[in-house]
Parts: C-alpha cells; sequence; structure tokens
C-alpha cells in the first residue's frame, strides 16, 4: 500500500491488496422444488471454484428438510470438490432419532456438523419447549454428536446476544460450554453494525474464547424481508440501511447494486480489523456472494485433494 492508498475506502484499500486471503464458507437451504434445486446447483457451481472452507446445508424447523439436507449435503460430497458440513438441530425429536442422523451421515461420509437447537416450527423467537427424551440444547447436541463419531462441530453465535439469553455474559457462557462440549468453531448470526460487532468480539476473546469464530454476512437485497426476518431473532436494524433501501421495492437492481456495496464494506472493514474467515449466507443466490468475495482477494484457486473419509 502506498501512502496515498491509505485515503482510500475499505473496498478500495482491499482491491490494492492490503490483507490476506481469508477463509470463506457458504450457506445454503435444501430446495424444495426442481426448479429450485437447479438455481441451488448453479450457485453451487458458481461458488465451487473459489475453494471455500466449508460449505454448509440448513436443516429445517423441526427437521422437515431431513431428506432433502442429507441429499444435498451427500451430492456435494459425491459430485463436487466442496467440503459439506450437515446443519443438524434437536427440536421435535428424540435423542434416537437425531443420532440416527448423525450415525447416518457418519456412515454416508460427511465429517462436519453444524449443531443446532433450533426454533419451534412458526414460532422463531418464541419460548422453547425441549422434548423430555431429546437433547434440550445446542451443548448436549454437540456433546451427543462428539460421542457418535469425531466429528467437526461448528455452533452458532449471536453478536446482537439470544433472544432467549439474558445477558452476553451468558451468552459466552454457553459458547464456552459448547466448546467443552467439542465445537471447533463457531458462525454468527448476521449483523450489520461493524462497530458492534468488533466490541462484542472483543468482550468474547477477552474471556478466554480462542476457537474461529466467523462473522456472518448475509447480502440482503430485499429489506422488506429481511425486516421480517430480524424482529423475531433480536435483530435491530440500523436506520442508515432502512435509509438506503428506502423507496426501492420496485427497482430490485439498484438494491442488488446497494446490497453489494453494503456488504462489501463490511467485509472490507472486517479484514482490515484482522479477521480471516467469514460464512456467507448465499440464500441459494450466487452473484453478490461471488462479488464480495473477489473485494476481499478470494479468487479462483486448485481445490485441495478431500481426505478419504475413514
Ligand atoms: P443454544 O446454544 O442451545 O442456545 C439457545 C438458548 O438457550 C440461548 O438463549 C442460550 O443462552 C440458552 N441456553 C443454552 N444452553 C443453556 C444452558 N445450559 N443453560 C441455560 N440456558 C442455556 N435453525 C434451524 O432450524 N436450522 C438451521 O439450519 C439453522 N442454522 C443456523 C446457522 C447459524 C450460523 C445460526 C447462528 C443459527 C442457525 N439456526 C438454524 C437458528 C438457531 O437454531 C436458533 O438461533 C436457535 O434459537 C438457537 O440455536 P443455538 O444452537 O444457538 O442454541
Amino acid at each position: 500500500m502506498t501512502p496515498s492508498d491509505s485515503a482510500l475506502g475499505p473496498v478500495a484499500r482491499a482491491g490494492v491488496g492490503g490483507t490476506p486471503r481469508p477463509n470463506v464458507s457458504f450457506e445454503f437451504s435444501p430446495p424444495k422444488t426442481p426448479e429450485a434445486e437447479e438455481a441451488l446447483w448453479e450457485a453451487i457451481r458458481r461458488l465451487e471454484p473459489l475453494n471455500p472452507s466449508f460449505v454448509s446445508v440448513t436443516y429445517g424447523a423441526g427437521g422437515s428438510t431431513r431428506d432433502r439436507t442429507h441429499r444435498t449435503v451427500l451430492r456435494m460430497l459425491q459430485e463436487t470438490t466442496l467440503k459439506p458440513a450437515a446443519h443438524l438441530t434437536c427440536v421435535e425429536a428424540s435423542r434416537e432419532e437425531v443420532d440416527e442422523v448423525i450415525r447416518d451421515y457418519w456412515a454416508s461420509g460427511i465429517r462436519h456438523i453444524v449443531a443446532l437447537r433450533g426454533d419451534p416450527p412458526g414460532q422463531i423467537g418464541g419460548a422453547y419447549t425441549p422434548r423430555e427424551d431429546g437433547y434440550r440444547n445446542a451443548t448436549e447436541l454437540t456433546a451427543g454428536i462428539r460421542a457418535i463419531a469425531p466429528f467437526d462441530v461448528t455452533v452458532g453465535l449471536y453478536p446482537h446476544v439470544h433472544p432467549e439469553s439474558p445477558s452476553l455474559e451468558h451468552d459466552i457462557d454457553v459458547l464456552k460450554a459448547k466448546i467443552d462440549a467439542g465445537a471447533s468453531r463457531a458462525v454468527t448470526q448476521f449483523f450489520f453494525d461493524v462497530d458492534g460487532f468488533l466490541r462484542f468480539m472483543d468482550r468474547v476473546r477477552k474471556a478466554g474464547v480462542t476457537i474461529p469464530i466467523s462473522p456472518g454476512i448475509m447480502p440482503v437485497t430485499n429489506f422488506t424481508g429481511l425486516k421480517k426476518m430480524a424482529r423475531p431473532i433480536g435483530i435491530q436494524l440500523p436506520h442508515w440501511l432502512a435509509n438506503l433501501f428506502e423507496g426501492l421495492e420496485k427497482d430490485p437492481e439498484t438494491r442488488r447494486l446497494i446490497a453489494a456495496s453494503v456488504a462489501s464494506e463490511m467485509c472490507a472493514s472486517l479484514a482490515e480489523e484482522g479477521f480471516g474467515d467469514f460464512h456467507f449466507y448465499t440464500l441459494n443466490r450466487p452473484d453478490l456472494t461471488y462479488a464480495i468475495c473477489r473485494v476481499l482477494g478470494v479468487r479462483e484457486t486448485p481445490p485441495e485433494p478431500k481426505e478419504a473419509a475413514a
């Protein structure tokens, strides 16, 4: 970087190549229709050459996508160079049912699970009642997974504080319990307040947490949809974001350009703060994630050879 480069904004500074190539991971959802399946696989093929550390596939409320999640991770394993991770929740299932899914994953060659408690179906943010015969939370689920086989386990983390949690300290204690149970990485819920996130991470690190933590990046193009999603999970959307999208309800192209610009600036700022891992909620659409990865210096690279499943 030359002295004049320091006058540039974070995206332009990233273009100068001031930070090392970060690790990226991409999250997808299992498709509901043949058309959605086609779109998903186009997205996967577009992002695959960026050689992400892993890709993950979500698990619908109450295990509603159990088979589709399984099919999608398996196809990723068999037909791509990607390292897939399967999300798994313990809502509305007995330990025995969840353990069967875990054993199936291991037998199919899946080695990485994103372990989540999940939310009651149709009631995100509502009161959660664990099943008598089920795993009560993600800590118990993580321990259950590790008792079955030596999976890599990733867990969730909440920069805005989980809506059912009494405090940030409590959330950090829960994270530590998940690490003690065998989690080796965390991915955060999406957020837009970079300064707030940096303060949050400062407290997490000061509490002695050393595992890799990937900020969750949501390149959002539909602000109305985002508001609906954010409210029940306790995420306050900043005024500046609402302002940027105001009046653009019928202008999807401009919304996409704004979404790319907002997420690129967030990521470039976080990279400058030393963040080396990013997790993208792709919403099964590749273009914005691809563009933001370029800003971060992530380009097509040959895949590393996959480890043979034991
Ligand atoms: P936990 O870590 O179990 O925490 C849940 C709440 O219980 C917190 O308030 C915590 O403070 C409290 N708690 C936990 N343990 C204890 C304890 N021992 N004592 C007292 N309180 C405790 N949902 C899906 O349905 N499918 C998905 O695929 C999915 N993917 C996700 C991916 C990411 C990266 C993230 C961040 C979330 C995802 N979710 C998904 C949403 C997630 O299921 C919800 O946020 C859920 O409400 C909490 O899940 P958790 O794993 O963080 O739960």
